[in-house]
């Protein structure tokens, strides 16, 4: 191999700059645990260095498997620091809270991930901090929105729940008019593959991106439904310390076992999301032929909001579709069809093996005007045979017709 061009993310996902303790070369990573950690004399606890990970003084402040996911979570997402929270949510609310003081604003996109909207609704308005939602396809209306208050702005892609694509260049070069603001993106359905949060936008020879992107581990990474944390990747070391401070005075540590949980998701990412995202885009296609639905949210679809953004910045689409019942549907033969599904489970999150149903109703959770009318079904696509979940489908709009 020559060794001009660095190995593709998948590679280096697989092989990573990791040192086994001597005489054990085994190609996974030891597991770590600790709170204690041991210092052979006072001299090493007084010189206790933490921030820059040249050393450990305790179990909260990393161990060798945190510092090993770390560094591969900032090579997947093409940052160079990350921090693990002890989920998405919280690695979201981290942001805010070390970024955000009284009088400030964070403005944030309408289709956001509704907890995160919840949190600027509660505690951070409790705490003085003001917020706006913006439509993620309109950056002349964020940038009237940008006032000297405005300190952060979140981006998402795709939007959760109805899967618009944000113009995220367009978003960012308004943001970047204003050197005050902070931009920071839930990249969890990007997941580090989709598109590079840091450099998408390639124009005039120079790449450029967001500060921060946010990922909630729980999804892709891990892989399996059955583990909880969330990273917060950055480029600059002046913002990751001061992310990092807040994160150690909150006390946010994540446990060993789940760190290990990651650790193993990480090499099949790559695999899974190609095998999420093709058998989302058959079932999408699918949808679209259906008579039932008035519309397909898929951001690969010509025909779903922000295609066109999609299309420029993006070479895959996670497994997510949602598809909007025609009007003459009512919400209870909705909920019908999703109780008659059989390998759909009902249930939130996504990214594990086990394809899911959840219905929205639309108008409670937005504040625009032309969100879809009709109820909402959103699919998480598992890794089932895309065949048999397209069979399971039909087989509830059968029950669909008959309530
Ligand atoms: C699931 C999710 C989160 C939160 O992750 P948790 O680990 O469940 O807290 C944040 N953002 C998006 C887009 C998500 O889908």
């Amino acid at each position: 191999m020559s060794n001009k061009r660095p190995p593709r993310r998948s590679t280096q996902l697989i092989h990573h700059a990791y040192k086994p303790p001597a005489g054990f070369k085994s190609v996974v990573p030891g597991i770590h645990k600790a709170s204690t950690v041991i210092f052979d004399n006072t001299v090493a606890l007084r010189a206790r260095q933490w921030k820059d990970k040249t050393g450990y003084t305790y179990g909260l402040h990393g161990t060798p498997s945190t510092f090993t996911l770390e560094e591969r979570l900032a090579t997947l997402e093409g940052g160079l620091q990350t921090l693990l929270a002890p989920s998405g949510l919280a690695a979201l609310a981290l942001v805010d809270m070390a970024l955000l003081r009284a009088g400030d604003e964070v403005l944030i996109p309408d289709n956001a991930y509704g907890p995160n909207k919840d949190l600027a609704r509660g505690e951070l308005a409790q705490w003085g901090i003001t917020h706006q939602f913006y439509d993620p396809l309109r950056a002349d209306q964020l940038a009237a929105l940008i006032t000297p208050k405005t300190k952060l702005i979140w981006l998402e892609a795709a939007g959760s729940v109805t899967l618009e694509f944000p113009d995220l260049i367009g978003l960012l070069r308004v943001a970047r008019q204003h050197p005050h603001v902070i931009v920071a993106l839930d990249n969890t359905w990007g997941a580090g593959l989709a598109f590079d949060a840091f450099a998408f936008e390639q124009g005039d020879g120079q790449a450029r991106g967001v500060d921060i992107s946010v990922h909630a581990l729980t999804k892709y990474p891990s892989g399996g439904a059955d583990v909880l944390m969330g990273s917060i990747t950055t480029r600059d070391e002046a913002l990751h310390i001061k992310l990092k401070m807040t994160h150690m005075r909150m006390g946010l540590g994540v446990g060993g076992n789940d760190v290990e949980a990651i650790l193993r998701g990480l090499p099949t990412l790559p695999l899974r999301y190609a095998a999420h995202d093709a058998a989302t885009r058959q079932i999408a296609l699918w949808w679209q032929s259906r008579p039932e639905v008035s519309q397909v949210l898929h951001p690969a679809l010509p025909e779903s909001p922000g295609h066109a953004h999609w299309a420029q910045t993006c070479n895959a689409a996670a497994g997510l579709v949602s598809v909007v019942f025609d009007e003459r549907y009512s919400p209870a033969q909705v909920d019908a069809f999703i109780d008659a599904l059989i390998l759909f489970k009902i249930g939130y999150s996504w990214g594990g093996p086990v394809s899911l149903a959840v219905p929205y109703h639309l108008p409670s959770m937005r504040t625009g005007a032309d969100v879809p009318q009709g109820t909402l079904v959103r699919l998480a696509i598992g890794l089932e045979d895309p065949q048999d979940l397209i069979d399971d489908l039909a087989q509830a709009l059968v029950v669909l017709q008959a309530n």
